[in-house]
């Protein structure tokens, strides 16, 4: 396994040396970009960019991973956490941050041991290494696996926009990608996709010890139903397969996938919530912290006297970034030359 992530850095580092795309804006003609693998009846197929050309494979089925089980909901007893959000195709800077802070070591294989690493939605859209981002995190979550670590890849409102086919904000670069594989983008993580039968193993909520992760935010109006982690991420994870148009016939949509649904909401940052309806949240879901992404900031901010921490740092804007850690009960930054600073 460790041997499968070097050679396919080697690959991607290849690919990196040929710095296809300079900037946000301009885009070579010769972008490079994949594996994307179909899974067909007797084979799978591997198809990448190479420089603005098809390359395409057969694989036997086993080349690949293709079936995944669901994630678990709730974790106990975890000694180290380490959560950052919002990586929009930042590809380089997430790995900056990631090596910076210990997470990983210089050839990108994983360095924190027992601990659980969670990334708390929107990898895709706006920057232009979403692939690569994919492809580390997939191959990162088995390297934890094998320490007794974990990684958590939560599920935000931009991986259920482009699983749902809104493909808005995607970087220019994968237009090339859709013309030079005559598939539409979303499609490229269809159910038929590796990546895609492995984005929809993934939660939207995770209880670790006593804090839940989620992308947007529990709110109060969310919680008019009892609240139950697992369910949620059962109906979410059932959901990236409904039509929108079905979705929005019913009042499901308006719940799971409303503003203030898990994915959407931004509450905490302004609706001007009292203490007093924080806690109350917090007895619903059974937790003392919400941790969440979604929300652009300068750097990982804690609220309501640390019951909600913010770790959207904005590294969508390609320049910096940080990171929140969980030490049993002490929480702190880690900024982006790895440095850990307390909350005041
Ligand atoms: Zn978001």
């Amino acid at each position: 396994m460790i041997k499968q992530l070097a050679l396919y850095f080697a690959i991607l580092s290849g690919v990196f040396l040929n710095a296809q795309v300079k900037s946000n804006d301009s885009i070579s003609p010769l972008v490079n970009d994949g594996p994307y693998v179909f899974i067909e009846q007797d084979r799978l197929v591997e198809k990448r960019v190479v420089n603005g050309e098809l390359k395409q494979k057969d694989l036997k089925l086993n080349s690949y991973q293709t079936t995944f089980n669901a994630e678990v909901s709730i974790y106990s007893d975890v000694e180290q956490i380490v959560a950052l959000s919002d990586i929009h195709g930042q590809f380089d800077l997430a790995i900056e941050i990631l090596k910076n802070n210990k997470v990983i070591d210089e050839n990108l294989n994983w360095m924190f041991g027992n601990g659980h690493f969670v990334i708390v939605g929107d990898v895709f859209d706006r920057g232009p290494k979403v692939t690569e981002t994919l492809w580390f995190i997939y191959y990162l979550e088995k390297q934890a696996k094998a320490s007794g670590g974990k990684v958590h890849f939560l599920l935000g409102n931009h991986e259920y926009m482009v699983l749902h086919s809104d493909l808005r904000y995607i970087h220019k670069k994968y237009q090339k990608t859709e013309k030079v594989l005559q598939t539409r983008y979303d499609q490229l993580f269809s159910n038929t996709t590796v990546l895609g039968k492995w984005l929809r193993s993934k939660a939207t909520l995770v209880k670790i010890n006593d804090n839940v992760f989620v992308h947007g935010g529990v709110s109060s109006d969310f919680l008019i139903e009892e609240f139950n982690i697992e369910a949620t991420n059962k109906l979410m994870r059932a959901s990236i397969d409904r039509e929108k148009t079905e979705m929005k016939s019913s009042s499901f949509y308006e719940r799971y996938y409303g503003s203030n649904g898990p994915i959407w909401y931004r509450g905490y940052f302004n609706d001007d919530l009292t203490n007093e309806e924080v806690n109350t949240i917090l007895n619903q879901i059974n937790a003392n912290h919400i941790v969440v992404g979604h929300c652009s900031q300068k750097e990982v901010l804690q609220l309501y006297d640390q019951k909600i921490f913010a770790v959207d740092s904005s590294i969508k804007n390609g320049t910096y970034g940080e990171v929140l850690f969980i030490d049993a009960e002490l929480y702190s930054r880690g900024t982006m030359k790895g440095e850990k600073m307390k909350f005041n």
